[in-house]
């Protein structure tokens, strides 16, 4: 055992994970103690330190599981052979070392002959092979098996063809006066040698038994099949040949899990005290009547066995005046798939029932049947009829049975997930083409499309379209190039998107997620660097139209259905001002507003409130922020500027739209495998880069905003490797968001300058003209203009706050002017304005050449 080294890395794994709780979890003589139950959660869960297969609940009377470690810690077994490699002198180590993990040790593993094979079948993965003998063709045959098979590729492996040959441990000497336990397997066969007990393999249930030569271990043969369909058939064929066979089936698992649940050299006596029960096992599995099933159920238990599967139906059993009758309930038996659960609605979450319905003739048949169609047997026939053209024929209590055995299956719960990206309830960050889990792992859904998010959680990927990444071009040059074709800004937009991947734990924590303004000329390839950076996080889109916005609540849930992750708003063509509820939207800046309030359909008082954790960039010419609570809430990059386009950011540009969309999702993924470290460790970075923004520009806010900017700057850098220092950069541009907020702040009066300056070219200038540096307004007529065009102002409070403005020179006076198209010269009624007061914005940020 002393170079068992898997079982100490297993017991290491068990130490590192969140089984392990400190203060209660402990290691001493032979079992780790205190462990978190993966079933009920308590630290009353042991495990071996010589075997740790198994952890096992002492809670036995609520709970009592018994999970298997390696199920938890699947990765161990995908590692093998990069955690024990080969060497010269131990070429086959990595196939010992697998061997260890399956509770089998040298006791049995002495004199074995077996091999590590690399990347069987092409498959990626190396295997364990057995030495089996020379088949009549005179080939050498081995059997074995895979270590990690991926996906859909079975797990066994043969080299020569096996029929008429079987496994016998070469380092056994047979007793053919001993029972010679027969199992299809090899490693099932060396369980029951590790447990002292005689096995041999044959390799497969098909294998035909008159064909083998027992060499005089026929005399006392125990089958011991498993417990499937091919199992009893191959139990038939063998007791046929064999009548004074004994059979055996084993009650629960096989013996690989036997001898992995039990404390090491514990598993025999648990063997030997099933033996009864894995007999009755076998009895059933050979009955020729229903009937005959129903009465060998009821001498072994003492009660009739209820609901049975006997010859691919279902049947019934229970007792009437002292007799034990049997009685066919179906035309078909089911399994099920998975349990769908869908929990948008957190009060009231929903269940269905995935079945696999499996007529006695014919092609299985996969539907969904729902609580109150499993509660009637008139309920359950008319759904079995419709959704699967199966008949149900049972009464009250059978189909009482086949509901309970439907809901307590233990078949995988599927929790359909509606948000894109990180789901607070397994911790994973999922799209439709991929998962990344707690530990950052990326993982691809299952051949029926879904995710395992833990041992009991499978979850439905949220339907929205995304990208599957694919590796390939390095990080460091997509990093580089962008920042090329946006000197600063492009390495800005990076790291606010790296902190949008975080916005889950950066938003609770700090209270607050800042927004990113890009703006400046047009032409200058802002809406493509966006489109960019959303295929960095796996999305095919450029993003949401900003006047869109306010159409109606379809857009705003498009806000709600993502999570850690950026959406980004964009200006039309032309330069229509926002008529979205700005102020609305940036209230969302906060932690814990939500994004609406949506009434509970099924709950007359109940509300949902509709949480925003995703972070929003706006992309336009021109800010539309004006006020300073607007303004602050904001990192703005630095305006791009057609004049600053030159040759070098040209051909980064186009090196940029060179790269094929998956290759840049590989970020998103390169990121994300490092999630552990940057949620355990951006806090610290955040409070630095906060400080030292802090020291340049006095303002809690905006030092807040631009450090955490920093911060995840610095996070990029490192994950994509590049080297910039951002912080100069980031300082001048937080100095000159508090330069500008605390310019006088914007108002009513500067909305209607803005407003004005859009709406006059189109209305012919009939409300306003410009003379020798003022502007004149025709008042009325402005006010009915803009309303024309859906802006409205409250004529009491925009002009007191004209009166305030700095333009205001003064209202109600006579100008004789040409008004509008006709240029009817005629004189009017103004105000006045003086024209080079009317910006509030200051002038271009100095002292940042791009
Ligand atoms: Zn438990």
């Amino acid at each position: 055992m002393a170079d068992n080294t898997f079982c100490r890395k297993l017991v290491e794994r068990i130490k590192a994970s969140d089984l392990w709780v400190s203060g209660k979890s402990k290691e001493g003589g032979r079992h780790l103690s205190g462990l978190k139950c993966p079933e009920c959660g308590h630290a009353e869960a042991s495990a071996y330190v010589e075997g740790p297969f198994a952890i096992l609940c002492s809670r036995k009377n609520s709970c009592g599981a018994r999970v298997r470690t390696l199920e938890l810690f699947p990765e161990l077994i995908e590692k093998v052979e990069r955690d024990f490699k080969p060497t010269p002198d131990d070429p086959h180590r990595p196939a010992r070392e697998y061997l260890y993990s399956r509770g089998l040790t040298n006791k049995s593993l002495e004199g074995l002959r077996f091999e590590y094979r690399r990347d069987i079948r092409k498959c990626g993965s190396g295997g364990v092979l057995f030495y089996v003998g020379v088949n009549s063709a005179g080939k050498e045959v081995w059997n074995g098996r895979i270590f990690a098979p991926p996906q859909g590729i079975d797990k066994g492996h043969n080299s020569g063809a096996t029929a008429g040959v079987y496994w016998r441990h070469p380092g056994l000497v047979y007793d053919p006066n001993r029972p010679t336990f027969i199992k299809e397997g090899v490693i099932d066969a060396l369980s029951l040698i590790e447990m002292g007990l005689q096995a041999i393999a044959v390799l497969s249930s098909v294998q035909d038994p008159s064909k083998l030569d027992l060499g005089g271990l026929e005399k006392n043969l125990v089958i011991a099949f498993d417990p499937d369909h091919a199992g009893c058939e191959g139990l038939r064929k063998w007791i046929a040949v064999y009548p004074s066979a004994k059979s055996m089936i084993h009650v629960e698992g096989d013996s690989n899990d036997l001898l992995r649940s039990r404390a090491p050299g514990k598993a025999r006596e648990a063997f030997d005290a099933a033996i009864p029960e894995m007999k009755c096992r076998a009895r059933l599995a050979l009955a020729e009547k229903a009937q005959d099933y129903a009465e060998i159920f009821y001498d072994f238990y003492g009660f009739p066995p209820g609901l049975f599967e006997f010859q691919k139906s279902y049947w019934f059993s229970g007792v009437m005046k002292d007799q034990v009758y049997a009685q066919r309930v179906s035309n078909f038996t089911c399994a099920v798939d998975h349990y769908a659960l869908d929990a948008s609605n957190p009060e009231n979450p929903v269940n269905k029932y995935h079945l696999c319905v499996k007529p006695v003739d014919g092609k299985p048949t996969y539907c969904t049947i729902t609580g109150p169609e499993l509660t009637h047997p008139w309920s359950l026939r008319s759904a079995l009829l419709t959704y699967a053209r199966a008949l149900w024929e049972g009464e009250a209590k059978a189909t009482m049975s086949l509901a309970s055995r439907i809901i307590q299956a233990k078949s995988p719960v599927v929790r359909q997930v509606h948000v894109l990206g990180h789901d607070e309830a397994s911790n994973c960050v999922v799209f439709r083409d991929f998962l990344i889990d707690p530990d950052g792992k990326m993982l691809e859904p299952d051949a029926k499309g879904f995710f395992r998010a833990s041992r009991k959680e499978f979850l439905g990927p949220p339907k929205f379209q995304t990208v599957l990444p694919k590796s390939g071009e390095s990080l460091s040059r997509i990093y580089q190039l962008i920042n090329g074709a946006w000197p600063n800004n492009g390495a800005l937009a990076i790291a606010f998107a790296v902190a949008s991947w975080f916005v889950w734990t950066v938003k609770p924590t700090l209270g607050f997620f800042p927004f990113l303004s890009l703006h400046g000329d047009p032409q200058t390839g802002k809406s493509y660097l966006v489109r960019r950076l959303n295929a960095m996080q796996a999305l095919d889109e450029e993003g949401l139209p900003m006047t869109k916005l306010n159409t109606g609540k379809g857009e705003i849930r498009q806000l709600a259905q993502r999570s850690g992750l950026f959406k980004a708003l964009l200006e039309g063509n032309k330069a229509e001002t926002l008529r979205f509820d700005l102020e609305t939207i940036l209230t969302l800046y906060n932690a814990g507003n939500p994004l609406q309030v949506r009434a509970i359909r099924d709950n007359g008082l109940g509300t949902l409130l509709t949480q925003f954790q995703s972070s929003l960039i706006f992309v336009q010419n021109k800010e539309p922020f004006k006020s300073k609570a607007q303004m602050e809430r904001v990192v703005s990059s630095a305006p791009f500027k057609v004049d600053d386009i030159n040759g070098s950011s040209t051909d980064a540009f186009r090196a940029v739209q060179r790269i094929p969309i998956r290759e840049m999702a590989w970020c998103y993924v390169e990121t994300m495998r490092h999630r552990r470290d940057i949620e355990a460790e951006w806090y610290e970075g955040y409070v630095r880069a906060r400080n030292e923004i802090l020291d340049a520009v006095p303002d809690n806010r905006i030092a807040e905003n631009h450090g955490l900017m920093l911060c995840f700057h610095r996070i990029a850098e490192k994950i994509f490797g590049a080297k910039l220092d951002l912080r100069p950069f980031l300082t001048a541009l937080a100095e000159r968001k508090h330069r500008q907020c605390n310019h006088r702040q914007a108002n009513l009066a500067d909305h209607f300058f803005e407003a004005v300056d859009e709406i006059a070219p189109k209305t012919s200038k009939e409300f306003v003209c410009l003379d020798d540096g003022k502007m004149y307004v025709r008042m009325a007529l402005a006010l009915k203009s803009l309303d024309g065009n859906g802006y409205k102002f409250y004529a009491a409070q925009l002009y007191q706050e004209l009166k305030e403005h700095p333009a205001f020179v003064t209202s109600n006076v006579n100008k004789r002017a040409y008004w509008g198209e006709e240029m009817t010269d005629s004189v009017q009624k103004v105000w006045i304005f003086d024209a080079n007061k009317l910006d509030v914005e200051e002038g271009p940020l100095e002292g940042m050449g791009a």
